[in-house]
């Protein structure tokens, strides 16, 4: 339910709404727009309440929201968010975000060379797993904080933001005292536990979709992490899977206007997994921009025969180069700036 407050309500009226919305056990979510303040009451049957709020001088209109997600949708805030990271970059604006860098964090050099390569052809923010979510249990696990400390060293030197994986709540301490955005992979988007920690940490998360989850599923997710007081959320879409077998996943673009559409929070999308084969992913990059992303994170790696996990759809620096000259083009067409 939305309390939508008078313009110029008092903040000793505003602190009466609040009150009462804790006192009778809700969470009170405060946004405050250009024009006006507006408190998300979220709890189990709020709407029950209605009445009692209708009646407090700060109030202007009680709203049901009518969707199972409150805080992440459109009819609790209609502008779009925008996300900062590390006092950088933004997600959600004019502004479009490639987060780019390999798979894996694999080794010391390695990682210098592909920050510095994908800095220079004009990513906003650096990704690598020092953590990872391998299928199978002998495959590649990740560097761990080894490699944690492998991305301090090339944001240090090329000042691109990370962004990395956490799948455990036990190493939130660890990873988020690295991260500047901390990476929930589709294995993890329901990983509640996971969520609620996240919620309740000091750094942008960003979530994605599981491949066999819907876009309700995914906000659902996202209202997790937000109800815990974390707001900094970005979605990302990363594939889902469907009967077609020439590509690893099936990249659901139709999910960007949906979910732009549901919901304020930025959207991003992943072509590297959501397709899964090198020369594909250029034209996908392009295409998630077109259909209104907010930005995309993309596999990149200088000898992707020798990676150690998803050699086969990461794009060669030169590609990148490419690619992101095209895609300055696209973002034009659409209103966007790269
Ligand atoms: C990744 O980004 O490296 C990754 C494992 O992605 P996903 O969780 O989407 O499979
Ligand atoms: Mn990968």
């Amino acid at each position: 339910m939305i309390l939508t407050l008078k313009a110029h309500a008092a903040d000793k009226d505003i602190k009466l709404v609040v009150n009462k919305i804790k006192e009778l056990g809700f969470q009170a979510h405060i946004s405050k727009g250009a024009v006006k303040t507006v408190i998300g009451v979220v709890g189990e049957k709020a709407s029950t309440t209605r009445a009692i709020f209708e009646t407090l001088a700060a109030v202007e209109a009680v709203t049901p929201i009518s969707k199972p997600y409150k805080l992440c949708s459109r009819e609790f805030k209609k502008e779009n968010s925008v996300v900062k990271i590390d006092n950088k970059v933004s997600i959600g604006g004019k502004k479009i975000t490639v987060i780019a860098g390999p798979c894996s964090v694999e080794s010391r050099e390695r990682m210098i060379d592909v920050a510095k390569r994908v800095k220079n052809s004009g990513a906003g923010c650096l990704r690598g797993g020092a953590f990872k979510p391998r299928t199978s249990p002998y495959s590649f696990q990740g560097l761990g904080e080894e490699g944690l400390k492998y991305l301090a060293e090339a944001k240090k030197i090329t000042g691109l933001p990370i962004v990395t994986e956490i799948m455990s709540p036990n190493l939130l301490e660890l990873i988020g005292s690295y991260a500047d955005v901390l990476q929930i992979g589709a294995r993890n988007m329901q990983n509640y536990d996971l969520l609620k920690e996240v919620g309740s940490f000091n750094k942008p998360v960003l979530l994605k979709r599981g491949f066999s989850a819907t876009v309700e599923e995914l906000l659902m997710s996202a209202e997790y992490i937000m109800s815990k007081g974390n707001y900094n959320v970005i979605l990302c879409e990363r594939g889902i899977r469907t009967y077609e077998t020439s590509t690893r996943f099936t990249l659901d673009l139709n999910a960007v206007p949906v979910i732009k559409h549901l919901s304020h929070l930025p959207v991003i999308v992943d072509p590297s997994h959501g397709v899964g084969v090198r020369a594909y992913i250029p034209s996908m990059c392009l295409a998630a921009i077109a259909a209104g992303a907010d930005g995309l994170i993309v596999e990149v790696h200088s000898k992707p025969q020798e990676a150690l996990c998803d050699g086969s759809q990461s794009l060669l620096p030169e590609q990148f180069i490419k690619m992101m000259k095209e895609l300055k083009g696209v973002s034009a067409a659409v209103g966007r700036s790269l």
